[in-house]
């Protein structure tokens, strides 16, 4: 399998090439109702309907939704659409819909339909999708409803075409069953929460948006690689194989020339993009060889949260068309870099302020220390629930196993932001290197850019005017940790309103209220900033010192979804209920110990039928050598001698191992609560998985290159 995998890729013609110029302004949102189509296929009425149900919030009424869905219809129709299908983000990870077409008989012809009904809500049942034990057998229908705030859009396939509507999906009593339910109220908390607080500075603003810009990280692999491949095929990342004499030491991928055959998939990946509407802005090598990253313009946070959910379903279905398979797994390959999705996130404010950005005199400067200060708060006492809003299986292997980002929560903001912070507490004065005078307050109107070094190794780095959670997984759906984001900063800035509110009304000025009390918060989450090596041994004990968590797997983080902490963070404030909390966590769990349980049968199978039989075979052709040779009367050597031993004790580990592991899989499931059999799970069937590769890494770099059949890394790494 090998061999001829190898022999497809090398004989691979370059069959996509995009011949003529490409203007992306034209293809700009072609296949999305947007406004300039609205504007068109709308009656004046029902225009205005929708966009005040997306900058306001308002409902739309049913007469109203009769002429968007007639609208939306004429329009899908212009564009070839047969279909339509609601558009939903259930706890799988992945998208989910279900066709139906435009067209029904009637009267012996056919006529195309779609009513408000249609439009609003569909049930598409879906009692396969998981729920986490909301949805009883008898009561199982699960909804979705239409989500104005992002746009319908059309699905296009080489044979046909599908109108989109974005919903979301929750149980017959509106208990969230997906991603967005949770995010959209999140968005409309914190939109309210910062609202409240721009009023103290700002009389204009009425509405605060979060905003997200997502850099995406991701390998590509040759099809016939991977075909060959098992685990790649079935977990997504590679459980065997031996590192490659070259990796990512030289440096030499990273931003590197882009291969052709790469360069074309990601074009195609960016026109097929643009007609989405999902602004891609960057694309380059990342540090790994195969790994690559893109990146869009920020739009508000249910947005691009769409938007990224949609990117990796293009990305994954062209990558077929180019004979390339794209793996979003945090850890593909070991020794090598993994894949994150890094979440830039601000606040900005109905009149264009990003309420991250310092300002230039002393008002608004104290209106981006509040959300500043206040979000650095928000994340120390929400470390533990950021932590679980990024856990899976998958991420495991890069938060706390000495890759970017640790476990351990905390803020970066650089030197000169922390002279600044200090000079706060204290009434000073700091100033950057030139000795011009920045902020206090009072005197000093203008907060200088901080020119510092980014520190790559934070999990959330301040960078200029936004903060980015660099600790999310590549794989993840972002709405997760964006709900936490927004939910934690939202609580936090309630509470501030409260405490300085109560300081104005025991008779306190407004501006002293807001001082005092950003001085006490920032004093109470000091020990969440760290401006050093996020990676060291050092900060490890450091952070322990400082009492922070450093959960490393995902069967103990996920704990924080049930914690008093993310009832005062989602309960209290409606994002979620406690049935819905302890629902996710159920779902969560099972997600991981199901994750481990197909990687430890995967790993059984490569090692029983993949790496055992060559290695048995070429033990068998040495041995009958020896013998020959002293059959015939010759010396065998040593050598030989020492490759049969070491050969055949590392057939003996792999395979004992092996059962060992088979056996700790049986044992764990026989643990009846989740909590216990995922944390059996991550103790002692995931601990076993490095000793077993061990020695089928060791089979590998012993037996005859022409007998082994699993495709090697540096195939898998640096064959295009
Ligand atoms: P950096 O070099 O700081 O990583 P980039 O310009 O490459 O910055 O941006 C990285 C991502 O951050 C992009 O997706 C970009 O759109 C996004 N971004 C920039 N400004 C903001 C903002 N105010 N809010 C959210 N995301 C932002
Ligand atoms: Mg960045």
């Amino acid at each position: 399998m090998r061999h001829q995998a190898i022999k497809t890729v090398s004989n691979r013609k370059n069959t996509f090439s995009h011949k003529g110029n490409v203007s992306f302004t034209k293809l700009y949102n072609f296949n999305v109702f947007d406004d300039l189509a609205m504007r068109d296929f709308l009656s004046k009425e029902a225009y205005e309907s929708v966009t005040k149900s997306v900058t306001e919030g308002k409902t739309i009424n049913r007469k109203m939704a009769e002429h968007v869905a007639s609208g939306m219809k004429q329009w899908a129709l212009s564009k070839g659409a047969t279909h339509y299908t609601h558009w939903f983000q259930p706890l799988t990870g992945s998208t989910a819909e279900k066709h139906d077409s435009f067209w029904e008989p009637s009267g012996g012809k056919a006529v195309e339909k779609f009513s408000a009904g249609s439009l609003v809500q569909q049930e598409p049942d879906a009692s396969s999708l998981p729920n986490g034990g909301l949805r009883n057998t008898f009561e199982a229908r699960g909804y979705t409803a239409w989500d104005p705030s992002s746009p319908a859009f059309i699905h296009e396939n080489s044979t046909g075409k599908t109108l989109c509507i974005p919903t979301v999906f929750v149980s017959y009593n509106g208990e969230a069953l997906d991603y967005k339910a949770p995010l959209l109220k999140s968005i409309k908390l914190v939109d309210q929460a910062a609202t409240e607080i721009c009023k103290y500075f700002l009389k204009k603003v009425t509405s605060v948006k979060p905003s997200l810009g997502i850099e995406q990280e991701y390998f590509l692999v040759d099809e016939a690689m991977f075909n060959a491949r098992p685990d790649l095929m079935m977990c997504g990342r590679t459980l065997v194989g031996h590192a490659p004499a070259k990796g990512q030491q030289m440096d030499d991928h990273y931003f590197g020339a882009i291969p052709d055959r790469v360069f074309n998939y990601m074009y195609e990946v960016e026109i097929e993009a643009a007609k989405l509407g999902i602004p891609l802005k960057t694309r380059h090598n990342e540090v790994a060889p195969g790994q690559y990253e893109c990146a869009p313009m920020f739009e508000d946070v249910n947005l691009a949260v769409d938007h990224n959910q949609l990117l990796m379903d293009l990305m994954d279905h062209l990558a077929h068309k180019h004979h390339f398979r794209v793996l979003f797994h945090e850890k593909p390959f070991a020794g090598i870099n993994g894949s994150g999705k890094h979440n830039n996130w601000s606040l900005i404010t109905n009149t264009g302020t990003n309420l991250l950005s310092p300002g230039s005199d002393p008002n608004s400067n104290l209106l981006f220390l509040t959300i500043f200060i206040n979000t650095i708060k928000a994340l120390h006492d929400n470390a533990d629930i950021i932590r679980a809003s990024i856990a899976s299986a998958s991420n495991d292997h890069r938060l706390g196993a000495n890759e970017a980002p640790p476990a351990i929560i905390s803020a970066f903001i650089g030197s000169k932001l922390t002279d600044v912070l200090n000079a706060f507490l204290s009434d000073s004065t700091a100033s950057d290197k030139d000795d011009r005078k920045s902020i206090y307050i009072d005197t000093i109107p203008e907060i200088f850019r901080d020119n510092t070094d980014r520190n790559r190794t934070s999990p959330f780095a301040f960078t200029g005017n936004k903060f980015e959670l660099r600790a999310v997984g590549s794989s993840t759906n972002s709405a997760q940790p964006m709900t936490a984001l927004n939910s934690a900063v939202a609580n936090q800035l309630i509470l501030f309103k409260q405490a300085v509110d109560q300081a104005i009304e025991n008779g306190t000025d407004q501006k002293t209220a807001i001082v005092s009390e950003l001085k006490q918060v920032l004093r109470s989450a000091q020990s969440i900033l760290f401006e050093g090596n996020n990676y060291s041994e050092e900060w490890a004990s450091e952070a322990a010192k400082r009492g922070l968590s450093n959960i490393k797997n995902t069967a103990e983080a996920l704990k924080a979804y049930v914690s008093d902490q993310a009832e005062a963070t989602f309960v209290k404030n409606g994002v979620f209920t406690k049935e819905e909390l302890h629902a996710r966590f159920e779902i969560m769990l099972e997600e991981y110990i199901k994750k481990i349980q197909i990687e430890g049968r995967v790993l059984g199978d490569l090692v029983y039928t993949f790496i055992l039989p060559p290695a048995i075979e070429y033990l068998t052709s040495l041995a009958q050598n020896v013998k020959a040779m002293k059959d015939s009367g010759l010396n065998a050597g040593v050598a030989q001698l020492h490759l049969i031993a070491e050969i055949a004790e590392h057939i003996d580990q792999a395979k004992a191992k092996t059962d060992a592991m088979v056996e700790a899989r049986r044992l764990a499931n026989l643990e009846s609560d989740s909590q216990k059999m995922a944390i059996a799970y991550h103790k002692t069937v995931k601990e076993t998985f490095d000793d077993i590769r061990y020695h089928a890494d060791k089979l590998e770099q012993l037996v005859d290159d022409k007998m082994w059949q699993l495709p090697k890394y540096r195939e898998l790494l640096f064959l295009k």
